[in-house]
């Protein structure tokens, strides 16, 4: 690495800021593809600043999650059609003074649902109606899927589909053994799971209603394997791990960081230690 005048920083704005896995990713990335950046974190306590520090020191981009992605659209000049309709943005591109933001959480989860097979006319249970459950939403519907969404408030069920399209079903979880079908591919895209939460060892999904002919997602990444996704393997189905769509979610932003094709291989890598 060679620090010089000319190199260019991508920052990362989030609470997450000091156990992200992203600073051994892209930088590896940007240094087996020669690129002078650098990706670094920043402590963001005035979120405001932080923006207009992005402007006068001429960042070149920021990753973006979670408290800020909703908060920071009202410090952006523009967002883009995907950002747009999921009111939210994980990516942030300085182009030449104008801050754009993007979102890359539909794309990515869509991309890693499709390594183990199509979308298109599958019926699609998605558990969860928050941020990345509603960047799920457009993608699957565009892709063709066949969407029912349940959540534990289901109004907000209801606001996502309505914003998604009429033909999409909604509900709460006493639905699930009457909407769940051997064929259903079922996307956990609640925070049930997570690390450091009362629910790290709750599934939304009784062990009894899966079935091998599932394919099973989880949004969660850590920790990799969550009582869903370990009662999934159990039952012989099909499994996404959360892993997979930060990979691709953060290949789509390496993209938009830098205008390169990414090095998907060393990104992988660097992911997996
Ligand atoms: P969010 O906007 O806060 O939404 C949280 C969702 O979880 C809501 O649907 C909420 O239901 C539900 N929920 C929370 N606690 C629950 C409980 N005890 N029982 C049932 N449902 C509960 O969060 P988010 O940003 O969408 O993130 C959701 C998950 O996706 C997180 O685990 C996050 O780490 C993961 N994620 C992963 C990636 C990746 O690249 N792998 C990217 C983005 C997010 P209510 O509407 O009823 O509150």
């Amino acid at each position: 690495m060679h620090i010089n005048g000319e190199t260019k920083l991508i920052g990362f704005f989030g609470t997450t800021y000091r156990t992200s896995k992203m600073y051994a990713v892209y930088n590896a990335a940007l240094q087996a593809l020669g690129l002078n950046y650098l990706y670094v974190p920043f402590a963001v306590d005035d979120l405001a600043q932080a923006v207009a520090g992005v402007r006068h020191l001429g960042v070149a981009a920021v990753g973006v999650t979670v408290p800020y992605k909703i908060a920071i659209l009202p410090y952006l000049d523009a967002l883009d059609t995907a950002a747009q309709q999921i009111g939210a943005v994980n990516v942030v591109v300085n182009e030449s003074g104008r801050l754009v933001g993007g979102n890359t959480d539909g794309l990515g989860a869509l991309r890693a649902l499709e390594e183990r097979g199509p979308v298109r006319s599958k019926p699609v249970l998605l558990l969860g109606a928050g941020g990345a459950a509603r960047a799920l939403a457009f993608a699957l519907h565009a892709a063709g899927a066949r969407l029912h969404i349940l959540n534990r408030t289901v109004a907000h069920a209801q606001d996502l589909a309505a914003a998604v399209g009429p033909d999409v079903q909604v509900g709460g979880y006493a639905l699930l053994p009457a909407v769940l079908r051997p064929e259903t591919i079922v996307i956990n895209a609640t925070s049930v799971g997570m690390v450091n939460t009362p629910e790290v060892e709750r599934s939304l999904v009784p062990a009894h209603l899966l079935h091998p002919s599932m394919r099973v997602m989880e949004l969660v990444s850590v920790p990799h394997a969550t009582r869903l996704t370990r009662d999934a393997v159990a039952a012989g189905c099909t499994v996404v791990y959360g892993d997979r769509m930060l990979l691709w979610q953060s290949v789509y932003k390496f993209k938009m960081y830098t205008g390169v094709e990414p090095p998907v291989e060393v990104m992988e890598a660097a992911l997996g230690k």
